[in-house]
């Protein structure tokens, strides 16, 4: 199963996520961390994506598309992906079709958490990653406003949009998260390419 987890900062999906691809047996490929992963290692597109991420926007779709490409053709991805952070606007989440497209895949469900801005900013401050300075995280949501959340549309008009609610406890929405997998799996998502 080919799952596009969506959701704003600090609702949750590096945990649900985890413990998601987990109980599926598929690749969890979040750009967020490969991109830290790049910074830390200096690479060329470390270093490229560095001020964005620090600013709290959208690192060039390249770069992000780049790193995709890459990863998606490795032996891990093959019985699914978990892609977590990915993609971020509609430019992205065509081009992630085109990919697929190539190989005869498509994305079987996009997975909307859902959690408001008074709760992200809540959650962010508790938690001191360099981007979750207040100033930057306002710049975070912001974005995920003006252009991650025309995705879901997106996402809708092709059928495979599925909302949970981000509140309560990690138990409570991986609980919500299941259900929401097994009503799409049950569409025939889990047998891959409708
Ligand atoms: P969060 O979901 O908490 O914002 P992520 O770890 O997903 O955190 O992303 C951290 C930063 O990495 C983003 O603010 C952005 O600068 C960059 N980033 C991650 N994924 C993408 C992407 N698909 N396209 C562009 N930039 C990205």
């Amino acid at each position: 199963m080919r799952i596009v987890f969506v959701g704003p900062p600090g609702a949750g999906k590096g945990t649900q996520s985890q413990r998601l691809v987990e109980r599926l047996a598929i690749a969890h490929l979040s750009t967020g961390d490969m991109l830290r992963e790049a910074r830390q290692k200096q690479t060329k597109v470390g270093r490229l994506a560095e001020e964005y991420m620090a600013a709290g926007k959208l690192v060039p779709d390249e770069l992000v598309l780049a790193l995709v490409g890459e990863r998606i053709t490795s032996p891990d991805c093959a019985r699914g992906v978990l892609f977590d952070g990915f993609p971020r606007n509609v430019k992205q989440a065509e081009e992630l079709d085109a990919m697929l497209a190539e190989r005869r895949m498509a994305i079987d469900m996009a997975l909307e958490l859902a959690v408001d801005d008074e709760e992200v900013i809540r959650r962010l401050a508790g938690r001191g990653r360099p981007d979750d300075e207040p100033r930057v995280v306002a710049e975070r949501l912001k974005t995920y406003w003006g252009q991650t959340r025309p995705l879901l549309d997106y996402y809708r008009g092709r059928g495979i949009l599925e909302t949970v609610r981000g509140d309560g406890t990690i138990d409570q929405v991986f609980a919500r998260v299941l259900k929401a997998v097994d009503k799409r799996a049950g569409r025939g998502g889990a047998r891959g390419s409708e």
